[in-house]
């Protein structure tokens, strides 16, 4: 028997941590969907393309593969056969990330693709419409949120850690950018599915999170 589980919610709410984590625990897939939209917007800044340009982008979209790789060390994420996994976390691919995602073909296309990977096998897989689109049939459906100063203390400490440069205050200021473009962008915006359970992190531990979603999983 498969199960899939969808993890929706604005960013940095905890949703790749905990999605990790339940894989691990369920020894199921993981995917992470906003890396797929990250990896491409890291090709689109590399080739000097405007993210505006949805046409441009496409052309990009449409020429590379990007895969999402299962490594001993973790997931990778992999342009053609460049290891990009460390570069789609800095903040020029997060400060654009969400205009490459408003385009419809770029959507489209990689809903579809996602749908793919999480065909015949049990997944856990996070993101913005996984609940929605994605996986609308999917067997749990979790949005997560948090208060933004805490969703940015969080992104601080794992950027310290990766050792990527960020101060608190322009992480908030970048999380609440963020939010903002991916819940008011026309196609598929941030919004809680109807039959998703909403689970408000600010005062829980990740383990706290990943517990009570994997009661939610018991049948
Ligand atoms: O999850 P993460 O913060 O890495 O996602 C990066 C961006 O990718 C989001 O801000 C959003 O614009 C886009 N995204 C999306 N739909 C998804 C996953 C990510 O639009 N399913």
């Amino acid at each position: 028997d498969s199960i899939s589980i969808a993890i929706d919610g604005p960013a940095a709410a905890g949703k790749s941590t905990v999605a990790k984590q339940i894989a691990k625990r369920l020894g199921i897939i993981y995917i992470d969907t906003g890396a797929m939209y990250r990896a491409l917007t890291f090709q689109v800044l590399q080739e000097d393309i405007d993210p505006e340009d949805e046409k441009a982008v496409m052309e990009i979209l449409n020429k590379i593969d990007i895969r999402l790789v299962q490594q001993e060390d973790g997931q990778h994420v992999l342009i053609d056969d460049r290891d990009v996994t460390e570069a789609i976390r800095y903040p020029d691919v997060t400060a654009s990330v969400s205009a490459i995602a408003k385009h419809s073909a770029v959507r489209k296309n990689m809903v579809s693709a996602q749908q793919d990977l999480a065909k015949d096998h049990s997944v856990v897989m996070d993101g913005r419409d996984i609940g929605s689109q994605v996986l609308p049939d999917a067997d749990v459906k979790i949005f997560l949120i948090a208060s933004v100063s805490e969703r940015a203390k969080r992104r601080f400490e794992e950027n310290k850690q990766k050792g990527i440069p960020a101060d608190l205050h322009t992480l908030e200021k970048e999380i609440e950018r963020r939010d903002d473009l991916d819940s008011t962008r026309e196609v598929s915006p941030l919004v809680k599915a109807e039959d998703a359970i909403e689970l408000d992190t600010t005062s829980l531990s990740i383990d706290d999170v990943t517990e009570k979603i994997l009661e939610i999983c018991q049948p």
